[in-house]
């Protein structure tokens, strides 16, 4: 029998090449929204019923273009929903509260990786609002920015149990969401906060203290390494480190750094 994630696969292919052939509306019958209504939806800021595709954009935006603001919005949220519904990774999938996808401007200059939701991120449905994420909108706010301005993401969707660090095939099965983020708002700088982001973006296995403060590429966009926001947690020394990095990253976008820091 075909699992759920054939069956919504399939709805979706369906469903994109209408939206392709020129259909603009469905019909779907009272008693069909009525079921709908009944299924669970967890973080209210998604749009129920979405299309998604390969890696998992449905239009692939030409090399070096992004698609249109309306464009972005409505492939990440494509991509939002076919998230909430993967069950790729069994135990991830039957402990989560929430899918935690990313939050931000889908025209941000920087965007931020992180490694994985927390309890406070998976009771909330966003990336970065425990203390950890106290402190990076303090790093974004220092950096003359909001959090609307940019875009924060995780490698991982789900919260790993106890938050331990994810697994390979975890990480194997989660990256596609971040890859199809990453295509669609193309940030001009990525900054990954800690070694899980680092490598799971760059395939590599130096320690983040070696790699921090150098600049590395992916996919011909510059990335920032720096220390995740919980290590600073725990060792406040290390900020001034994060410092240095996110002023080298004002310099690469030509901005100034914001006078008093
Ligand atoms: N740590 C992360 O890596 N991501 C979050 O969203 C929160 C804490």
């Amino acid at each position: 029998m075909a699992d759920l994630n054939e069956i919504i696969d399939d709805t979706i292919k369906a469903l994109e090449d209408m939206k392709r052939s020129g259909v603009t509306h469905v019909e779907v019958s009272r008693e069909a929204m009525e079921e709908l209504g009944k299924v669970p939806r967890r973080n209210a800021n998604v749009s129920p019923l979405t299309p998604a595709g390969e890696e998992l954009t449905t239009t692939t935006p030409r090399e070096g273009t992004r698609p249109t603001t309306d464009g972005a919005v409505a492939e990440l949220a494509l991509i939002e929903a076919r998230a909430k519904a993967c069950v790729k990774c069994g135990e991830l999938s039957r402990c989560r509260h929430s899918v935690v996808f990313g939050v931000g401007s889908p025209r941000a200059e920087i965007m931020f990786v992180g490694e994985a939701p927390g309890h406070d991120e998976d009771m909330q449905g966003e990336p970065f609002v425990g203390r950890a994420g106290d402190l990076l909108t303090k790093i974004i706010a220092a950096m003359g920015f909001k959090r609307e301005d940019v875009y924060i993401a995780n490698v991982l969707k789900c919260r790993p149990p106890q938050n331990r660090t994810p697994l390979p095939d975890e990480v194997t099965n989660c990256l596609p969401y971040l890859l199809s983020q990453i295509e669609l708002i193309k940030p001009k700088i990525i900054v990954a906060l800690g070694a899980t982001a680092v490598r799971s973006l760059l395939d590599v296995q130096i320690g983040i203290t070696k790699m921090r403060g150098h600049w590395y590429t992916f996919r011909d966009i510059p990335i920032m390494p720096t220390f995740h926001p919980a290590y600073l947690l725990r060792n406040p020394p290390a900020k001034k480190e994060v410092w240095e990095d996110m002023k080298a990253v004002l310099e690469k976008l030509g901005r100034e750094v914001p006078k008093g820091r």
